[in-house]
């Protein structure tokens, strides 16, 4: 089949000793060869989108060049080997995730849209005046929106789970906060501007012992570590092939069988159906259910293989790798004088955000780009929770398995000569 073409064999990391060498691992993403401002890059913005390996790009281009046709309903063979692709892409991802059937991952086009068609398919069917969704401060814009949307169709109420200066859940006051009127709990899993880890699996055994469904936002969560939502219990679960290896416009919505089996669907179109008359059309069974018109197939190929390159670098070596980075970074950021690190949460992701007193973000994102340093700095689409923590924007370095320490030293030298021109 096409896609088994495409092998990790051809990636430098992997010849190494049949696992993936961390260090060199850097080899297999070609992006990273690259200079900015004759600079070597220093890429410290994965948590806004992270870089593609070969193994994905070729993928990716193999199947614009050897079997590109629509999926699911053509005899002749590139549309069967576009389907197989695109069918063993999902297979991969049930596996990342654990879920318990391929039919429990749903290709969207990314972690917003799959939110989006829980608030429209669940949310209308579920939700009714007076009655609450529970979110916290930290989440993402696209963890929000949707639910104030909703709430204001319906006239139910958005509640918000307060966290500490530190950029820590407020587990009490959550306890506290759900009650009989409580529909839907929406958690991000790590926060994309603090770096804070969720207890998700205890948020979820709480929310269960009311009865009350849970939507994890794994956006920032695949990348670095394992997520089995059969262990945490979550009934949806979403993420973005970008922000994992893979390409964009494309992401999962995993739901549990029986919630999705349950929902109505939401968008209506081709693939989507058994029959359709113009009086009545009979719907297709899951995952199809929720995926009208064709999908993103060369984004749900890239996707996988960027699930199976994570698979076979290996958590272990990412968390080891990446805890590395986040304390070598707290640690050299900490000597800049007048440097705040926003965000002390003790479990957290390779995420630091910091302000350094007396020069605007964007100021600070704008002369590290011409010392080859890419970081994102603003509200990182959490505006709330700028406004809790009293600020406005942040300059946020986020690490992925692939970056050096070499890279952070260049990010505090960058920082050095700002504070130098600013003075
Ligand atoms: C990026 C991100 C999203 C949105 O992902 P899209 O790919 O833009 O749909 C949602 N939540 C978190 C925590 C994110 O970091």
């Amino acid at each position: 089949m096409a896609d088994s073409s495409v092998s990790l064999k051809g990636s430098v990391a992997a010849a190494a000793a049949g696992t993936i060498d961390i260090e060199r691992c850097r080899d297999d993403f070609p992006v990273l060869r690259r200079e900015v401002h004759g600079k070597p890059l220093a890429f410290l913005d994965n948590a806004a989108s992270s870089q593609m390996p070969e193994p994905v790009i070729r993928a990716y281009t193999e199947y614009h060049s050897r079997y590109h046709a629509n999926v699911h309903r053509g005899v002749h063979l590139l549309s069967q080997e576009a389907t197989a692709a695109m069918e063993g892409a999902r297979e991969t991802l049930r596996e990342l995730i654990n879920a318990r059937s391929s039919k429990e991952v749903i290709f969207t086009s990314g972690a917003t849209d799959a939110i989006n068609l829980v608030m429209q398919s669940w949310g209308r069917a579920n939700v009714g005046e007076g009655d609450e969704i529970l979110i916290s401060t930290m989440e993402h814009h696209s963890n929000i929106v949707p639910w104030r949307m909703l709430c204001d169709e319906k006239g139910a109420k958005l509640m918000v789970i307060p966290v500490s200066e530190d950029g820590v859940l407020d587990m009490e006051a959550f306890a506290s906060m759900l009650n009989d009127r409580t529909r839907l709990v929406g958690i991000v899993h790590v926060s994309n501007t603090l770096g804070t880890v969720n207890p998700v699996k205890e948020i979820t055994r709480l929310s269960h012992e009311r009865g009350i469904p849970v939507l994890v936002d794994g956006a920032q969560a695949v990348s670095h570590m394992k997520v089995d939502v059969q262990a945490i219990g979550c009934d949806f679960f979403v993420t973005s092939g970008h922000k994992m290896f893979g390409p964009t416009g494309i992401g999962i919505l995993y739901g549990k069988q029986e919630l999705l089996e349950e929902m109505p669907p939401w968008r209506g179109g081709g693939d989507m159906i058994l029959s359709v008359s113009f009086d009545e059309v009979l719907y297709n069974e899951l995952p199809y259910k929720f995926e009208a018109g064709t999908p993103n197939i060369s984004g749900a190929i890239g996707m996988g293989k960027a699930a199976e390159y994570i698979m076979s670098v290996g958590y272990d070596a990412i968390h080891a790798k990446e805890q590395d980075l986040l304390q070598y970074a707290t640690e050299q950021l900490q000597t800049i004088e007048g440097l705040k690190i926003i965000g002390r949460a003790p479990e957290k992701s390779s995420v630091v955000s910091f302000v350094i007193e007396g020069i605007h973000p964007h100021d600070i994102g704008t002369i590290l780009d011409l010392e080859g340093v890419a970081v994102r700095t603003g509200h990182h689409c959490t505006q709330p929770l700028m406004d809790r923590l009293g600020i406005v924007a942040t300059t946020r370095a986020s690490m992925a398995m692939y970056n050096r320490r070499e890279e952070i030293d260049q990010l505090v030298a960058g920082l050095r000569k700002t504070i130098e021109m600013f003075r």
